[in-house]
């Protein structure tokens, strides 16, 4: 007897489940409008679900969730991620935008709605989730992401053209001493950094281990990019201008601490939509 498609996809969500995967009904439903072609959120895909399942759609799911089943991330199968409403493309070699990021854009904004022509560099920009989010919503002159690893340009040059961005990207090492000289002085420096110690990359879940570590993994202590970037990066801020940090749960008395000891001013967190300090920032007006 033929499945419909509603059945299909509460005997995957089962068979996923038993398999390690967490929030498998919600990841089934994404994988089957992959193989639909539809967004799963929408109407034409809920009236799909009572008809009777088709052959090759059946097959392509069935592909999609053994890949689930091995733990590959869900973002990475289905290739494109939301974030603060755009989309991104994404996948092996570069980390997913996470919701908690948009806490740092929320910041970012409130701080700079009314201000003109900003100079922005996105640190760390990997897929340039935050770069292209904030284009959007600030006046811009010019939006300049640092990305060291190729993978993950890639993937920032497909998104610049997915979502008509004006983003430049400087493939190199945020922390090699020569990378700020190929940037102009900004008004606003972001950065996401690599911020997980030895013992989180050693307790990884197992989706994230399939993310790069390099994206990951913040030195010992998960601080190194902390100290590197705000002593390389700091006289790139124009007078007054502004650095801001995504930091990990519990970094954000050594990352004001950080920051303090270079000098900035005015050092404060905020914390994101589940109460956690996510984000630390700073003036530098030397
Ligand atoms: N927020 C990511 C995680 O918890 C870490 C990303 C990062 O190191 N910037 O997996």
């Amino acid at each position: 007897m033929v499945m419909t498609y509603r059945e299909l996809l509460k005997a995957k969500a089962a068979e996923l489940a038993e398999q390690g995967v967490e929030n498998s009904g919600f990841d089934c439903g994404e994988l089957l409008g992959k193989a639909l072609m539809l967004d799963c959120r929408s109407a034409e895909f809920r009236l799909r679900l009572d008809d009777s399942a088709d052959k090759a759609v059946s097959a392509a799911f069935e592909e999609l969730c053994k890949r689930g089943a091995q733990g590959e991330p869900l973002q990475y199968i289905i290739g494109e991620w939301e974030f603060c409403g755009l989309p991104f493309k994404v996948g092996r070699g570069v980390l997913i935008p996470r919701q908690d990021t948009e806490t740092l854009v929320e910041l970012a904004v409130n701080k700079y709605k009314n201000t003109d022509s900003i100079t922005l560099i996105d640190l760390c920009t990997g897929s340039g989730c935050i770069a292209i989010a904030l284009e959007k919503q600030l006046d811009c002159h010019r939006v300049i992401g640092v990305e060291h690893s190729q993978e993950a340009a890639e993937f920032f040059s497909e998104n610049v053209k997915l979502n008509c961005s004006s983003a430049e990207l400087i493939t190199a090492d945020v922390l090699d001493d020569s990378t700020p000289d190929r940037l102009p002085d900004a008004d606003l420096i972001v950065c996401n950094p690599p911020y997980l110690t030895a013992d989180d990359m050693a307790a990884l879940q197992r989706e994230v281990s399939h993310e790069p570590a390099k994206a990951l993994y913040g030195g010992e202590d998960g601080l190194d990019f902390y100290r590197g970037v705000t002593r390389l990066w700091k006289n790139k801020l124009k007078e007054g201008g502004t650095l801001i940090y995504e930091i990990g749960a519990g970094q954000e008395d050594e990352v004001m601490g950080i920051l303090i000891q270079h000098g900035f001013t005015q050092v404060r967190c905020r914390r994101d939509a589940a109460g956690i300090n996510r984000c630390v920032l700073g003036i530098y007006d030397p």
